[in-house]
């Protein structure tokens, strides 16, 4: 098992007329450290808190770096043959759909990756691709198609010829970079399929795009060469925010306890994982539906790496030592 690889992201604080200090950063980034450093509104200064990751990136940083330093490795491992994931972990409006999904000048990590991917298979020469796309959404435990809206409510299967899958799940076969960011846009139409109310959904819900891999070498001749098949999840997780502090009742509550739930699993087997393989023991894959689908593509010889996204302001401080904290346990 490799190491995870951990980052935090800060996003550019969210300009505001009202709140005068929300346009600064009350955190200070210094090559892989993030501390918090000043108390704007007047209030006595906290101790220091500081803490060090992998990379931490400021709030100028483009998603074509972070592409570059914590993903591209794990893009090219998972076409030679390797299973690899990300995560964007983080509060609601700390930037991980901006750091998955990106914008029009700055596209993120799924599109570099679908590209990259596709030009990396088109070098090659001595060996043929298969790729199957498939995209999920895992809503209060329950996983929905993105690709067929009529696919809603699905299970986990395993089965010794298939492993762990989800049963019904579209699976599309691709051959270009364009064919899946089509596809993907045509998720995003369904995931807010019925939604009064697009941005509530798809924070609490967490998203799996999943690329499938297959390879075979093109000399039939050598019979040493087996079929390879690699999986890459890039996921964007629900919003790790506490639900008290929405004073949430009835259906925002429920959909709050799952996401608890699951991404204190997801923070318990990262941690299990990134212990070293003797002092690991059991690890909890089975406890939510989230982990359980990432069950095959986690530990093993795969590569995994979170980012973390935070709010720089003030408001956010305590979310944000939150964020840390859970990008602390998974190093
Ligand atoms: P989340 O998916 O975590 O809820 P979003 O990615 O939707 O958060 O980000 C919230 C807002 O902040 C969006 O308007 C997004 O465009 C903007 N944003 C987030 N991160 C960045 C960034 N690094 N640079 C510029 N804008 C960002
Ligand atoms: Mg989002």
């Amino acid at each position: 098992m490799e190491k995870i690889c951990v980052a935090v992201r800060v996003r550019p604080p969210v300009k505001s007329d009202e709140d005068s200090n929300s346009n600064c950063s009350h955190w200070k980034v210094d090559d892989n450290r993030i501390s918090l450093h000043r108390s704007l509104s007047g209030t006595p200064l906290p101790p220091a808190l500081s803490y060090a990751f992998d990379h931490v990136f400021d709030q100028n940083c483009s998603n074509s770096s972070v592409y570059d330093l914590l993903t591209k490795d794990i893009i090219h491992a998972v076409v030679d043959g390797f299973n690899g994931t990300a995560f964007a972990y983080g509060q609601t409006s700390s930037g991980k759909t901006f750091t998955m999904n990106g914008s029009e000048n700055d596209p993120g990590i799924i599109h570099r990756a679908v590209k990259d991917i596709f030009t990396k298979i088109e070098m090659s020469t001595d060996r043929e691709f298969l790729i199957r796309v498939s995209y999920m959404e895992i809503y209060n435990e329950e996983i929905n198609d993105l690709f067929a809206v009529e696919n809603q409510k699905l299970q986990i299967h395993e089965s010794l010829e298939r492993g762990i899958f989800v049963a019904g799940l579209r699976e599309e076969i691709v051959n270009s970079a364009e064919q899946v960011l089509k596809l993907i846009e045509m998720g995003e139409v369904n995931r807010h399929f019925g939604e009064t109310n697009m941005n509530v959904r798809s924070s609490r819900s967490h998203t799996i795009f999943r690329m499938v891999i297959e390879s075979k070498g093109k000399d039939s001749t050598n019979l040493d060469d087996a079929i390879r098949v690699s999986v890459l999840n890039l996921v964007d997780l629900a919003g790790s925010e506490r639900i008290a502090k929405t004073g949430a009742g009835g259906v925002r509550l429920k959909e709050g306890k799952h996401i608890n739930k699951s991404l204190m699993i997801l923070g318990n087997v990262i941690n299990k994982l990134s212990e070293g393989a003797k002092q690991r023991g059991h690890i909890p894959y089975r406890d939510s539906k989230l982990t359980r689908i990432l069950q095959p593509a986690l530990g093993g010889n795969a590569k995994t790496s979170i980012i973390c996204t935070v709010a720089p302001e003030e408001v956010h401080v305590e979310e944000t030592k939150g964020t840390l904290q859970f990008a602390s346990r998974a190093k």
